[in-house]
């Protein structure tokens, strides 16, 4: 077994320096599959983030004015450290986070992806001349880094949600100050220490672990802070907004989804069973872009329940680093609650459990995967995000009713069809409320693509060409007297 002991930085790096907290306090790491602790990081307040904050304003005049090929070069060597430390920062995942180690390998290649993206995306930050309407002037427009960009993040995709922000910040010229969520804080530090290896300058890149309320409260009303990038809940992301007015610092916002899944009598039954297992039971359905709800028509209702159920029964429940591990623990005891919760008010209200339906025989964390058939809006997960491993399936009749089923929510990330009607298809690309739309296809993220939500999912994208655009300031020139 790979060790990634030597990847583990129990410190906060700040202005280049690797330092414990003020108060000396630490908080544990745990992993979810034993309970056991693995590891103890710094519990740093306002004061140290004040500091980071401080040497990432320093570091940036030199930082932004730095040749553009010195920046990609930094950037490509980022990208060859992850990948040159690809199996132990997937075990490190693992260990803190309980996803299948095949999953968190994939995350740490997609983390190297991003950053290799945002690489060649610094060298198309392009400005524009436009035609002036009079004689003797030139009118043009420039981009510019925004600044000192503060990055919160969660802990279910604890690399991966950090490429999409670290990577293009630093390709426009931004620094950096980070905060990884308190349950998966080693594979958010270790970022400090690849950004050294690949030659960022001191303060360039700071992070920070410890009290979400003290940072967060620093991070906002510091006028230091030009932007901030926050992926997590919507309930937070609606306090950031909000806090982020009293200095009208530069938003972007991933937050919750409620994912429709929907298949349609000419589906393809193989191919959409197939998608649901990987798009409700990925990570233990601990997505943002997890199914949330399976509309499924009349006309193969039983089928697709049946083949989908067969399926679910036999995903294999383990520690992520065990061999052949499909679903790996679940984060905490709350989460493990709200799987049961949810559950037993589904229970009461009709519907009927298919398959699986509480704590699994592995005890801890563990919970089986779990199918409810005969859901009905008037079911909490209707609602609610579900962020774990039980799948609501939905009778619907007719298109129309399965698209106003699906837009029935203030959330709009990400949506599913299975449909062999090219027609349809257009139809639901007009009519489906969401950011993100897989058409027969679910593992649609890729760095080439914008993602994000619309409605109460977020503002802002990650990832494709616009990724850059939230990290740059646009600036209009008017030359005249020419
Ligand atoms: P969360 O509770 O909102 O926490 C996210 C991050 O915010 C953590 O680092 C957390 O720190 C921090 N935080 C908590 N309170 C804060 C405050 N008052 N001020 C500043 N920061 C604060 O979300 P989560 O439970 O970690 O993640 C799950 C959620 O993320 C789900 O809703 C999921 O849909 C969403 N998500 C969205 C996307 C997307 O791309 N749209 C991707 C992944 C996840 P602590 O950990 O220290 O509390």
């Amino acid at each position: 077994m790979t060790d990634f002991s030597h990847l583990v930085r129990e410190a906060n790096l700040i202005g280049g320096a690797w330092v414990g907290a003020d108060s000396g306090t630490m908080i544990d790491v745990t992993n979810p599959a034993t309970g056991a602790v693995i590891a103890r990081v710094p519990n740093a307040g306002a004061d140290e983030t004040r500091r980071a904050i401080d040497a990432a304003h320093a570091a940036f005049p030199a930082y932004a004015a730095l040749p553009l090929n010195e920046r990609v070069a930094m950037l490509r060597r980022l990208h060859q450290a992850i990948l040159d430390h690809q199996e132990p920062l997937a075990r490190m995942m693992t260990a803190e986070q309980g996803k299948p180690l095949s999953e968190a390998r994939a995350e740490v290649g997609s983390s190297a992806a991003y950053v290799l993206w945002f690489a060649e995306e610094a060298r198309r930050i392009y400005g524009e001349i436009i035609p002036s309407p009079v004689a003797g002037r030139r009118l043009m427009t420039t981009k510019h880094p925004v600044g000192v960009v503060a990055a919160i993040t969660p802990w279910n995709f604890p690399s991966s949600m950090l490429a999409r922000k670290i990577g293009p910040a630093l390709a426009a010229g931004c620094t950096v100050v980070v905060k990884p969520a308190s349950a998966t804080p080693l594979s958010g530090l270790v970022w400090g220490h690849l950004a050294e290896q690949a030659g960022f300058p001191a303060g360039v890149v700071n992070v920070l672990t410890g009290s979400a309320r003290a940072i967060g409260g620093e991070i906002m009303t510091n006028t230091k802070v030009r932007k901030i990038t926050f992926t997590g809940s919507t309930e937070i992301g609606k306090d950031l907004i909000r806090a982020a007015a009293g200095t009208v610092k530069r938003v972007s916002m991933e937050l919750g989804g409620n994912a429709p899944f929907i298949v349609f009598d000419d589906a393809d039954l193989d191919r959409a069973v197939s998608g649901a297992i990987t798009a409700k039971f990925r990570n233990a359905g601990q997505t943002c872009i997890c199914t949330n709800r399976l509309y499924v028509q009349s006309g193969i209702y039983d089928r697709f329940t049946a083949a989908f159920a067969e399926r679910v029964t036999a995903l294999k429940v383990a520690p992520g680093d065990e061999d052949g591990a499909e679903q790996g623990p679940m984060i905490d005891e709350a989460a493990v609650e709200k799987m049961e919760n949810l559950l037993a008010d589904a229970l009461e209200k009709g519907g009927q459990l298919v398959t699986g339906g509480g704590r699994h025989a592995r005890g801890g964390l563990f919970f089986q995967p779990t199918v409810i058939s005969d859901a009905t809006p008037a079911m909490r997960f209707s609602s609610e995000e579900i962020f774990g491993p039980v799948a609501a399936i939905y009778k619907f009749e007719t298109e129309d009713q399965a698209i106003s089923l699906a837009n029935d929510t203030e959330y709009g990330l990400a949506a599913y069809a299975y449909t062999q009607d090219m027609r349809r298809v257009f139809r639901l690309q007009d009519q489906l409320g969401y950011g993100l739309l897989g058409i027969n296809e679910v593992l649609i993220v890729t760095p080439e693509a914008p993602f994000g939500g619309i409605k109460e999912s977020g503002m802002g994208r990650e990832g494709g060409r616009q990724g850059i655009e939230d990290f740059l300031d646009l600036k209009y020139t008017c030359i005249g007297g020419l």
